[in-house]
């Protein structure tokens, strides 16, 4: 393993030869090669944020979402199979699986042999994560879950899931665990995907749990552990903020580009100041998405996963700053901004998600009012 990640210069590189060139095709041809998935492992892109002697490369989230962002300057797909290499059920499996679970896949995570996907939310249960009714029962030495995820990414191209269930019928969040469930457990299976606007290399669909047994060793979380299971969710958002952030930085450099070479009336258009203020908004937008994903990132505690205010505040604001920066730079390159010979239209729409997937954007500000308000009442 070449570790390219460890220097942002080098990645940096990587991501122009290795991604850039090929972002198109994958989007195009709605798949990312397993060559493409096996490269990001290589390149030690993966479980970075994994302690060393647990198979990981020992990083900070700092480091890790700087990597993410590299990567989703030239591809929002790849950059989001990092954030799942990294994040959320990868945070949650090395944070409370055994050491049985931990040693079995995290080394394996790391490498790219097997990819995790987390999966919490359900036909009838979105924001509300805490009506969820896919059902966890203990029997002896196993865990039979009955229940239907939507949505999970990468259903079908995965070899697990850390799976959100509800565990004796105890109503709302208090009665939610989580379960590592491998694919090839009896009783599991894919359902159909969803076709999406975009990040379209990555698969979205369903997961069925029909009397599907796995060991009981598999419980990360029994009821109860809802709060710490969201605390370690934090951490995706941190990284799906990254996410809208490179797209948007990716954007900017087309933007700027074009800027200098496409000449109307006689000159570059970036000589226009009409011109030059769709591109300084863009900046804006950017610098203050970054910084305030530098203190998520930096917020994290003794659990290892950021603070919850921080990370949603980033992620409201980076989502934003991705879509507004990929949408102006449509516009900085007129009709070319429209073609698909062109990367922006690409990335508009790859932008596009991140106000939903993860927590709402609307569900980040109640979550972010909520907790000032608390805070006034402390006063
Ligand atoms: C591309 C993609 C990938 C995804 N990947 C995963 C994955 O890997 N794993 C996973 O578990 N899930 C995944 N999701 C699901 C995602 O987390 C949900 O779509 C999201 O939480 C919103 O749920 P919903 O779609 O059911 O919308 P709903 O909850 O039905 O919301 C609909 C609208 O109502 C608003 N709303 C709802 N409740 C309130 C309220 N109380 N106050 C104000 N507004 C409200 C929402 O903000 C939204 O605008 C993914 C989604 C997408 C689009």
């Amino acid at each position: 393993m070449a570790d390219i990640a460890s220097n942002l210069e080098t990645l940096r590189a990587f991501v122009r030869e290795e991604i850039v060139p090929r972002a198109a095709q994958w989007d195009a041809e709605e798949q990312v090669p397993a060559e493409h998935v096996q490269r990001l492992a290589d390149a030690g892109l993966f479980a970075q944020t994994v302690a060393q002697d647990a198979g990981g490369a020992g990083r900070s989230t700092l480091h890790t979402v700087r990597t993410v962002a590299e990567v989703a300057r030239g591809c929002a797909v790849s950059a989001r199979l990092v954030v799942d290499a990294n994040f959320g059920a990868v945070g949650m499996l090395d944070r409370f699986g055994n050491t049985k679970l931990r040693e079995h896949w995290l080394p394996r995570l790391r490498a790219g042999r097997s990819l995790v996907s987390i999966a919490m939310t359900e036909p009838d249960a979105g924001s509300a994560v805490g009506d969820l009714t896919t059902t966890a029962t203990l029997d002896d030495d196993e865990i039979i879950l009955h229940g239907v995820k939507r949505w999970i990414t990468g259903a079908g191209e995965r070899e697990l899931s850390v799976v959100l269930a509800r565990f004796g019928g105890i109503p709302g969040s208090a009665g939610i665990g989580a379960v590592l469930v491998p694919w090839d457990a009896p009783g599991f299976r894919i359902g159909r995907r969803e076709p999406t606007m975009g990040l379209r290399g990555l698969r979205e669909g369903e997961l069925h749990f029909e009397g599907c047994r796995v060991p009981a060793e598999n419980l990360l979380a029994g009821p109860g552990a809802f709060g710490r299971l969201m605390a370690a969710y934090n951490g995706q958002r941190v990284g799906a903020a990254a996410v809208s952030l490179g797209i948007g930085r990716g954007a900017l450099a087309v933007a700027l580009d074009y800027a200098r070479e496409r000449r109307q009336f006689g000159r570059p258009i970036g000589e226009f100041q009409a011109i030059q203020l769709l591109l300084a908004d863009m900046a804006i937008q950017l610098d203050a998405a970054e910084l305030l994903i530098e203190r998520a990132a930096a917020s994290v505690g003794r659990e290892g996963f950021p603070e919850r205010y921080a990370a949603s505040v980033a992620k409201t604001f980076a989502a934003e700053a991705g879509i507004f920066a990929a949408n102006t730079a449509l516009q900085v390159l007129g009709g070319n901004g429209y073609s698909r010979n062109w990367p922006v239209e690409r990335m508009v729409r790859d932008a596009r998600m991140f106000t939903i997937g993860g927590g709402t954007t609307q569900m980040q500000r109640l979550g972010i009012a909520q907790a000032l308000l608390a805070e006034r009442q402390e006063a």
